[in-house]
């Protein structure tokens, strides 16, 4: 009987702590709690992994590693108008997710990938500075925003049932440079839309307008880099193949402005980008 009392005194002091580690990491405190991104892994383990993103990369023309990959394959929901997107802030980005009443979905294969890879979201990680947002660096350089969409292999059920596992998730980086002078209208309807989602405090969930989710993703078969990394946001899962694009695509100071005065209402996400991680033993391939 006292042996039972003593481990379930154990079991909540544990859980006590458990629940001070999350509340001391908080969601909201995600890149400026005390020790920012490097006290992750007090909280979250495999952050601390030797397969970590974002890291430094080559170009595609300079990677030691270089492969002529076949052609992407994309199905039609890539091009085809969303019913709408699930438009969602919270704690550390701005999230969408294109929805079709049919229940399709985004799917891709080909270049370096061996399976079918579904769209779960698309989001992004920016800066207050133009010469900084992007999670990657390519050649020593970053642009002013990366967009990742997030894709689960087929042959796991659901997005949660691939995180664990090391063929799991594909993620397909987009570097945006803020300029002048550019049109976007797809970017220009979803930044209209973040009027919905200034207000409130977390995981608001609004309509956009609608477009082809490729008007903001294009299928692009050369200038990108791959290699085996990581989520960059906790739990950091080990799970992903990137595929990172070299070339920025242009974007106006009036758009990434608007992804800006975010911070206004939460001021973390002034700079939600995670610190560049050591590449150890992995190969990046190169597709010039
Ligand atoms: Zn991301």
């Amino acid at each position: 009987m006292a042996r039972t009392s003593t481990s379930l005194i154990y079991r909540i002091i544990s859980l006590i702590l458990l629940i001070f580690l999350y509340e001391t990491i908080g969601e909201e405190n995600l890149y400026h709690s005390s020790g920012g991104t490097a006290s992750w892994v007090n909280t979250y383990k495999e952050c601390g992994g030797k397969r970590q993103s974002p890291i430094s990369l080559p170009s595609a023309a300079k990677a030691k590693a270089q492969e002529k990959f076949p052609k992407f394959e994309r199905n039609n929901m890539y091009d085809s108008i969303p019913d709408f997107y699930k438009l969602t802030k919270n704690y550390h980005t701005i999230q969408m997710e294109p929805r079709f009443g049919s229940g399709d979905r985004p799917n891709f294969t080909g270049g370096p990938l061996h399976n079918t890879y579904i769209l779960e979201q698309l989001h992004f990680h920016w800066a207050a500075e133009d010469e900084d947002g992007c999670e990657h660096s390519v050649d020593g350089r970053k642009a002013s925003m990366e967009a990742h969409a997030v894709h689960f292999n087929s042959k796991y059920n659901n997005i949660g049932d691939a995180l664990s596992k090391s063929d799991g998730l594909v993620v397909v980086a987009y570097f945006y440079n803020a300029s002048d002078d550019v049109k976007n209208s797809a970017m220009d309807a979803l930044t209209n839309s973040f009027a919905y989602i200034y207000g409130g405090k977390t995981n608001v969930t609004k309509k956009t307008k609608r477009f082809p989710i490729s008007k903001l993703i294009p299928e692009i078969h050369h200038g990108y880099l791959t290699y085996p990394g990581s989520l960059t946001t906790p739990p950091c899962s080990e799970s992903v193949t990137w595929i990172v694009y070299e070339t920025p695509i242009p974007i106006s100071h009036k758009n990434i402005g608007r992804f800006r005065e975010f911070y206004k209402i939460n001021p973390y996400l002034k700079n939600n980008f995670r610190p560049l991680q050591e590449l150890n033993d992995r190969v990046i391939i190169g597709r010039p």
